[in-house]
């Protein structure tokens, strides 16, 4: 019986094969295949977890292999591998007959812990054909995502014997794979997941976050919808407290929910990254991350000693928000360009490279001036123009000119905060939906399926103009100044616009609104980048 633990290497991994032989001689544990430091405490606890559990650890020569041994192998999601492996060859637990895949983290007293990184073992192990997995019960819902019925959880080492048993046909297996909890409300909702440490002025993670609570803010809302519809980033500034990241925050609801295929691979990141909960089968909402400016490049884009995907993969599928965009570190920033062009991010470590997906869409939040107070109301900026020009280079004319739509956010006035609730998101997300059928429709077996996604060398086919439209573009683009990526741009979003208008060519209005929304940049008092 060959008994498999994994290794994830980025966003997939390896199999790693568990060996026991058993010899008579003076009673010692060799482990090789195991980074030095790690063999020991492992050697401990899995001796420990043994005899708590009832059975009795071989008073033998015991050599423990981990293959291959070139895979550098780290946490502790070994322990259970490698104790089955140990119960299976001095004859404990019986040999199943068939290939098991194990994961979990040995308590002294026998428990399994849940480990991170569950969905991609089990991706791996359908691939090499393993037909049954063991995983702690704080695993299977997720497990059972991709494994469904081979997916088997136990509480404990202690379950293994009746778990084997059942394997080769010597009872049921039933008690192994409870149903999912049917109470809805245990299910997290992953829109609402987010690493931010430090309260904002603006906003809250508050379950119910709807577009309802914006009230006015009509060419913000309208952007929203836009960006939601066709995959676009945006940039909203404006003074504190307007509300930025609190609509940030409710980008993520105005999206569909992942379709299937999406949904694995976004669980799979999440679940390497150890931030599913105990209960959450597959991910069905995209997700949203704002992760604070003062957390680690490593945290950001992943990686480093951690080994897990950073917040910018977390953020695949959904939306990643970076308010007080000023304040991230530069090479943060700067880090995103990868990302951004081919959604995923490639993260070199000391023996390979490894990628992890990272299409997300990008909302950058920031105050107009060092100060805050430009463009409000009632109130005196006193940044000078060269602190002003200086702050908004902080953010990078590379990575700017790769954010389609551009919005100044106001401070709503008297008579926009005593109108009613805004629309509320549900509405809005009919619109967007309506939007992506078409596009996915337009696109079909293409390797992109939103207009955010179209290449440069697609754009005439797909963004093609009418006489009247073409002309007054391009007259438009020429005086603003537009590079060629923000005449790309501009297209892309004009797609958009016109899908949410239904329309299947893109018309002049569609073009001039696409300008509006790109407009900023170019000279702008906000905005004095030579
Ligand atoms: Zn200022």
């Amino acid at each position: 019986m060959i008994v498999y633990a994994f290794e994830p290497l980025g966003f997939e991994g390896e199999l790693v094969t568990v060996e026991v032989d058993l010899r008579r001689g003076i009673p010692s544990v060799d482990l090789v295949g195991l980074p030095d430091g790690a063999v020991k405490e492992a050697r401990e606890r899995i001796r420990a977890a043994v005899r708590n559990s009832g059975f009795e650890f071989p008073l033998e020569r015991l050599l423990i292999s981990l293959a291959p041994a070139g895979v550098r192998k780290g946490g502790a999601s070994f322990d259970l591998a490698m104790a089955l492996a140990v119960l299976v060859a001095s004859g404990q637990v019986p040999d199943v007959g068939s290939p098991v895949l194990a994961l979990g983290e040995l308590e002294l007293s026998g428990r399994v812990r849940p480990v991170s990184g569950v969905l991609s073992a089990i991706a791996a192990g359908l691939r090499a054909g393993v037909p049954s997995f063991i995983v702690p019960r704080g695993n299977l819902a997720e497990a059972r995502a991709l494994a469904g019925d081979s997916a088997y959880a136990i509480d404990g080492l202690f379950d293994s014997v009746r778990l084997a048993a059942a394997l080769r046909g010597l009872g049921s297996v039933e008690a192994f794979r409870p149903q999912a909890d049917p109470d809805p409300r245990l299910r997290p909702s992953p829109i609402h997941d987010t690493i931010r440490s430090e309260a904002s002025d603006e906003g809250s993670l508050d379950g119910g976050a709807d577009m309802a609570d914006i009230r006015g803010q009509a060419g913000l809302r309208r952007a929203m919808e836009v960006a939601a519809a066709g995959g676009h980033h945006m940039l909203l500034f404006g003074p504190p407290g307007v509300g930025k990241s609190m609509a940030a925050r409710r980008l993520a609801g105005l999206l569909p929910d992942l379709d299937d295929d999406d949904a694995v691979v976004v669980t799979t990141l999440h679940s390497l990254a150890g931030t599913l909960s105990e209960r959450s089968g597959l991910m069905r909402r995209p997700p949203f991350r704002a992760p604070h400016h003062g957390a680690s490049a490593e945290g950001i884009v992943g990686g480093g000693r951690s080994r897990k995907p950073g917040e910018i993969s977390l953020a695949h599928g959904g939306v990643l928000l970076l308010d007080e965009a000023a304040e991230f570190r530069s090479d943060v920033l700067q880090s995103l360009r990868e990302p951004l062009e081919d959604g995923v991010v490639s993260i070199v470590r000391a023996d390979r490279v490894v990628a992890y997906p990272s299409r997300f869409m990008l909302v950058l939040a920031c105050n107009p001036c060092p100060c805050g107070n430009l463009g409000r109301r009632g109130a005196v900026c006193l940044c000078s123009a060269e602190e002003i020009r200086r702050y908004w280079k902080r953010l990078g004319g590379p990575l700017l000119d790769r954010i389609d739509l551009r919005v100044p956010v106001k401070p709503a006035g008297p008579s926009e905060l005593a109108s009613g609730p805004g629309e509320p998101s549900s509405s809005i997300k009919a619109r967007v939906e309506r939007a992506r059928a078409r596009q996915l429709n337009r696109y079909g077996s293409l390797p992109f399926r939103l207009n955010a996604g179209i290449p440069a060398s697609a754009i005439e086919t797909f963004c093609a103009l009418g006489s009247e439209a073409r002309v007054s573009f391009s007259d438009q683009a020429e005086s603003a100044g537009f590079s060629s990526r923000a005449s790309h741009s501009t297209l892309r979003v004009a797609r958009t616009i016109a899908d949410l208008d239904e329309a299947s060519r893109i018309e002049l209005k569609h073009v001039n609104e696409a300008i509006q929304l790109r407009r900023y940049g170019d000279g702008d008092v906000y905005w004095l980048i030579p």
